[in-house]
């Protein structure tokens, strides 16, 4: 197969059959979102660099080594969006969002592209569903944010995801644990790999995120964020396990969780699960009261999450859980002639305005051919027009699943007529 009709590697089609699947967990997603009071913002699929190296952090994995960045012919330096956070923290700004009443809430979702190396769970063109709140530090926000995750996990029937919580502080705690963590760090030097090595100075912290099996080990002995909490991050974050506690959330305090992202600061936390393999980790997130301020606006406390849509979907498919099939075809019009296909167009035009699925032959097929397609369309109903209809106004309507048939005259009522015809047959099937 020559180059054209194959994808790029670590990206992934979703068919016409397979669709429903997406939309039935973005549906849940948007619906669960919107009870909490979140609206939707779209923001570009491109970005100018910059934002990305100051919003996630230059010295992240993403940004060092992950980011698809190119220059374009005008000579800018531009970058498809790793993930979502730093894009509409962009537009919240740019629009003046920040001076509306607060908190703003938002929800998007977002194609996202990083190169990584593909493997089950992970994949160049990825896609998030996220939540953002701008402008509080209460944790009764992180609190709700988690709650409002944990809703669509439930909505969707997934069951055995661990939340896992920390706190990874704030510039004051932090500058106390740095030291302790390049004290630590520092006596093995040599076994950590160039790319941490590098990290030692400026951002010791993402060294415990590292996958090279030698850093983690080593950073399995590492000294513990919440030993270094000062006393305001040590309260907050109590406060936030007290709401979760009153909501009835379960997870457990890891405090070696830091997340991959630069920006985070106070909670950060985890849905994990074991079900999907190494790629284990279906949604993540926390508090990033920095990063409006990095990004040129003013103090503006505030915190998000991102799940993975594709980890989430095969966890679905590993618990077995079922996603409702669409609809399919509820009449198809088999036509003989010209006369009967411009007739065809008339009725299933009235049959869709009644917000029914219906279809007739676009492809110029005999007969046969046509009742052959109707039954591997899985359609409901079928009628055959032809000019004996058409010239007694009438035509029979068959049930395909009963063999059941009824007349019904070709006038401005049908539509109506098969309505009733339809609701009668889901009621017999209900009952
Ligand atoms: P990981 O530790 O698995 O690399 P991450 O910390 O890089 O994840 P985030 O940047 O926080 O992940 O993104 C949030 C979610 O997006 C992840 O929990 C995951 O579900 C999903 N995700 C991240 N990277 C990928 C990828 N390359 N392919 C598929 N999904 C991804
Ligand atoms: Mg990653």
């Amino acid at each position: 197969m020559g180059v054209i009709t194959k994808k790029i590697k670590g990206t992934e089609d979703v068919l016409p059959k397979d669709s429903y699947r997406w939309q039935f967990v973005e549906d849940v997603m948007r619906k669960e979102s919107a009870a909490y009071g979140f609206k939707e913002i779209r923001t570009p699929v491109f970005e100018h660099t910059e934002l990305f190296a100051r919003g996630v952090g230059q010295t992240t994995d993403v940004v060092q080594k992950e980011m698809y960045t190119f220059d374009t012919k005008g000579g800018e330096s531009v970058t498809l969006r790793p993930e979502g956070t730093a894009g509409a923290a962009r537009a919240v700004l740019e629009h003046g969002l920040v001076n509306d009443s607060l908190p703003i809430k938002a929800s998007y979702f977002v194609s996202c592209y990083r190169y990584e190396k593909p493997q089950a769970g992970r994949l160049r063109e990825f896609h998030q569903f996220g939540l953002e709140c701008y402008g509080t530090q209460s944790p009764v926000a992180d609190a709700e944010l988690i709650c409002a995750a944990q809703s669509i996990f439930d909505r969707l029937g997934i069951k055995q995801l661990r939340l896992e919580i920390n706190s990874i502080g704030c510039p004051t705690c932090r500058a106390e644990y740095h030291k302790a963590l390049k004290g630590y760090f520092g006596g093995c030097k040599d076994e950590l790999c160039d790319t941490c090595n590098s990290r030692l100075e400026k951002n010791p912290m993402r060294i415990l995120d590292c996958k090279s099996p030698v850093c983690s080990k080593i950073a399995g002995g590492a000294p513990k964020i919440t030993d270094y909490l000062c006393d305001e991050c040590k309260e907050h974050f109590a406060s936030v396990q007290k709401y979760l506690d009153a909501a009835g959330v379960e997870y457990t305090v890891n405090p070696t969780i830091v997340r991959g992202l630069d920006y985070y600061t106070k909670t950060v936390f985890e849905f994990v699960t074991d079900f999907i393999g190494a790629q284990g980790t279906v949604c993540g997130g926390g508090r990033y009261d920095g990063l409006i301020e990095e990004l040129g606006g003013k103090h503006l406390p505030s915190l998000g999450f991102a799940m993975g849509i594709e980890r989430l979907l095969m966890l679905m498919d590993k618990q077995g859980i079922e996603i409702p099939k669409p609809s399919t075809c509820d009449l198809y019009v088999a036509v003989m002639g010209e006369s009967a296909s411009l007739k065809s167009f008339e009725i299933i035009k009235a049959v869709r305005s009644c917000g029914l699925i219906a279809e007739t032959d676009v492809v110029g097929r005999g007969l046969r051919a046509q009742m052959k397609y109707a039954d591997k369309i899985g359609a409901k109903f079928s009628m055959v027009l032809g000019d004996n209809e058409i010239e007694q106004g009438k035509a029979v309507i068959k049930n395909m699943s009963s063999g059941e048939q009824t007349e019904i005259v070709l006038d401005d009522t049908f539509a109506e007529k098969f309505m009733v015809l339809q609701l009668a047959d889901v009621d017999s099937f209900k009952l």
